[in-house]
């Protein structure tokens, strides 16, 4: 099944595509996080997306076209995967619908006034575990329950960055929904609950698109 997951920064696409990945043995596929292993690898296409992810806005479609092209070619992704993070843009979703169809497209609704505490108080893992300092903790300060190495806070999880990645969000992604709303795939999950609940109503949107 080939899923996609949208909504605004800090919605918990992340959180929740880990659970998806789990339950339907499917790879999970961050643009986010592919972009920022380039730049930690600082390879050419790293260093040209670092200076845009900086600022909070998108890195050019040629960059991040080549590079999902390539992943979605990948073996491990032959019988479907989650997307979180991309299509990113009108611009986008045309160019992912010339290469494949996906099955579903997830919204996770937030509230404006929630996604700044989630995402000031976002903690990550190398090995790609997400916490928060309050809503989702890990049982040793400062360490991953997984493998236990240090969290650390994204560069580009700082108040004013955060800003501007919102109004990216409203002025180039929100488009995409009708894109997929038309074509009847589009199912909104109210995101202002709890991890669980939120885990359950996806897995049950899954399980009506015919995936679990
Ligand atoms: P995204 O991938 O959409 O940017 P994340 O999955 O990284 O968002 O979640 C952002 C932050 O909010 C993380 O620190 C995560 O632990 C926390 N979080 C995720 N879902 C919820 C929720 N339903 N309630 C409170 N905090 C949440
Ligand atoms: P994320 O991890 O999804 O919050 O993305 C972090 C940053 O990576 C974004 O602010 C963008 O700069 C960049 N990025 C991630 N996905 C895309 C995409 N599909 N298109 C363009 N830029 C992206």
């Amino acid at each position: 099944m080939k899923i996609a997951l949208f909504g605004p920064p800090g919605a918990g696409k992340g959180t929740q595509a880990a659970f998806i990945t789990e339950r339907l043995s499917i790879p999970q596929i961050s643009t986010g996080d592919l972009l920022r292993s380039e730049v930690k690898k600082a390879s050419i296409l790293g260093q040209e997306a670092k200076g845009y992810m900086d600022r909070g806005e998108l890195v050019p479609d040629e960059l991040v076209l080549s590079m999902m092209g390539s992943r979605l070619a990948s073996e491990d992704c032959a019988s479907g995967y989650i997307l979180d993070g991309y299509p990113r843009s009108l611009s986008q979703a045309k160019a992912l619908d010339e290469l494949i169809s996906l099955d579903l497209v997830i919204v996770i609704d937030v509230e404006g006034s929630s996604l700044i505490d989630r995402i000031t108080g976002r903690r990550m893992c190398r090995c790609g575990a997400t916490y928060h300092l309050r809503f989702a903790p890990p049982n040793v300060n400062g360490l991953c329950d997984r493998c236990g190495q240090e969290l650390y806070q994204r560069d580009d999880d700082k108040e004013e960055t955060i800003r501007s990645r919102l109004k990216v969000y409203r002025e180039q992604t929100m488009p995409i929904i009708d894109h997929y709303s038309k074509k009847g795939i589009l199912r909104t999950i109210d995101g202002n609950r709890g991890i669980d609940r939120i885990k359950d109503s996806i897995l049950e949107a899954v399980m009506k698109a015919g995936g679990v």
